[in-house]
């Protein structure tokens, strides 16, 4: 049952297979046998999913499920859950219940989904491996001495351990695709304004965008139908008619044009990566599909824009965070100012700190025009790239990241490197377009690689088509780590 995709439980809740109770214990108890060694999540509430899972059971029985009802999924802690510890892998929330629900946890509660856990992350979502947790490291299922990516790392994990069948996660810079692709998951980051925002804690407002993280396209496509859509409460949220995201899957793919981007390709990723994503292209290929080679000549200020644009609005938006209302409060302070200091000093941890420091000072007085308003111009240029390149294909293909995944404590002393592990994941989030990871292969020590599909404007139905018909000719998305267990069989 926990090797099960999210479509297989649907359909098995649906015929009576087993129960909601039945999946989130066997879930549950996957969780209790793996989160010491793996950490990926940090809250567990075992009382409360199975209630969920007994409430979905009932509406089952009384005929009104829809096609998440019972499913138990994994729940990033950077989204506020009513009743749930919600820290957003911080000390700074490590005493945080929420009150509410965020819009993402209220429409999978609407749908009668169980909540399986919050997952561990890199705190605040600032990472790329999390290693910045309150909370400890998450460790890579396929190598336990190896990242499993960040920010999203517990969801990446969870998923991929088959600690639980589908996660959420969100993606400012990459930490959707990059975690997907460090342990051979699917994830999808939407066209931003596509997921509503309310109540998923605020990194950089105008680049977070919550998705979906699972096995298959098809259960992307099932989460993305719940996910998606306008809420009023989040002023960026696009009103659109609602899409249905499976209905286009099995469509063929003959004719779709393909764009590789030439920079994708350049020095910089390495050979088992750009040996497995090449392979990917030649099965597309076979799939009827036209290649082309396309240029973003921007891109390689990617990086540097959105290191000056991210830690701006993190800096604005982690103000609150000052001890009175919510959250950690220092112990000794003589004054108010005193109070902020010491709670913000010992509240936050270190890239969080650096983060805050050098989003101040691109937006102080004498710097702004230099540093912000600049790195807003060369955006503007690089989401231009895309919109030229977008006149020569259909969706565009590459590797999601340079490596596949490193070791502990490898890159976590030098920041820089750190953060060139989203050479190519960035430049999406600062465009606004919608980006997802599919597993494509494997390295020499069998680690897995992730094919980025990087879609224009509102193209998710059409990403998850490609992604699909991709799945139904390879397997690669369905192998597993070793040592995880099996489970109760379906
Ligand atoms: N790794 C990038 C950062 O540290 C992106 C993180 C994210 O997408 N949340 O900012």
């Amino acid at each position: 049952m926990s090797h099960a995709t999210l479509k297989q439980l649907s359909d098995g809740l649906a015929a009576g297979k087993f129960s909601s109770v039945e999946v989130t214990q066997n879930f549950i108890n996957k969780i209790n046998n793996l989160n010491k060694s793996l950490n990926c999540f940090i809250s567990v509430d075992e009382a409360r999913s199975l209630t969920q899972a007994r409430t979905a059971d009932a509406l089952r029985a009384a005929g009104r499920a829809q096609p998440l009802t019972g499913v138990p999924i994994a729940q990033k802690d950077i989204f506020c859950a009513q009743g749930w510890l919600t820290t957003c892998g911080s000390k700074m929330l490590s005493n945080f219940v929420s009150p509410y629900d965020a819009h993402v946890i209220e429409r999978f509660n609407q749908t009668g989904a169980v909540n399986l856990g919050k997952t561990n992350m890199d705190e605040f979502a600032m990472g790329s491996s999390n290693e910045t947790s309150f909370y400890g490291p998450v460790r890579n299922p396929w190598d336990r001495e190896r990242v499993p990516g960040g920010s999203s790392g517990g969801s990446a994990a969870a998923v991929a351990a088959r600690m639980a069948p589908a996660a959420t996660g969100t993606d400012t810079g990459g930490s959707i695709r990059q975690p997907a692709a460090l342990t051979g998951i699917c994830g999808l980051k939407p066209t931003y304004g596509v997921v509503s925002r309310y109540g998923m804690i605020a990194f950089a407002s105008s680049l977070d965008q919550g998705g979906p993280m699972a096995h298959t396209a098809e259960d992307m496509a099932l989460m993305l139908n719940v996910m998606a859509g306008f809420d009023a409460r989040d002023s960026t949220s696009l009103q659109r008619a609602a899409t249905d995201y499976t209905a286009d899957l099995a469509r063929p793919l003959a004719g779709l044009r393909i764009g590789l981007p030439r920079e994708f390709f350049a020095q910089g990723v390495s050979a088992d990566v750009a040996k497995a994503v090449e392979a990917a292209i030649a099965e597309y290929k076979k799939l009827g599909c036209s290649v082309v080679d396309v240029n973003l000549p921007n891109m390689g200020l990617s990086v540097p824009v959105y290191y000056v644009l991210a830690p701006a609005e993190a800096s604005s938006n982690l103000s609150r965070f000052d001890g009175v209302r919510y959250g950690y409060r220092a112990r000794d302070y003589t004054n108010l100012t005193d109070l902020y200091q010491k709670t913000r000093a010992e509240g936050f941890g270190a890239e969080v700190k650096r983060r805050i420091l050098i989003g101040t000072y691109v937006l102080s007085h004498g710097y702004y025009d230099a540093y912000y308003i600049r790195a807003q111009k060369l955006r503007r240029l690089i989401a231009q790239d895309f919109t030229n390149a977008f006149k020569q294909c259909d969706v565009m293909m590459g590797p999601t990241t340079p490596s596949t995944a490193f070791k502990l404590g490898e890159k976590s002393g030098d920041p820089v490197q750190m953060y060139l592990s989203d050479i190519y994941t960035i430049a999406v989030n600062l465009a606004g377009l919608p980006g997802m990871s599919i597993p494509c292969g494997f390295d020499g020590a069998g680690l897995p690689v992730g094919l980025q599909i990087i879609g224009d404007y509102f193209s998710e139905a059409r990403m998850l088509n490609v992604a699909h018909r991709y799945q139904q000719v390879t397997d690669w998305h369905m192998r597993t780590p070793k040592d995880i267990g099996e489970g109760v069989s379906a």
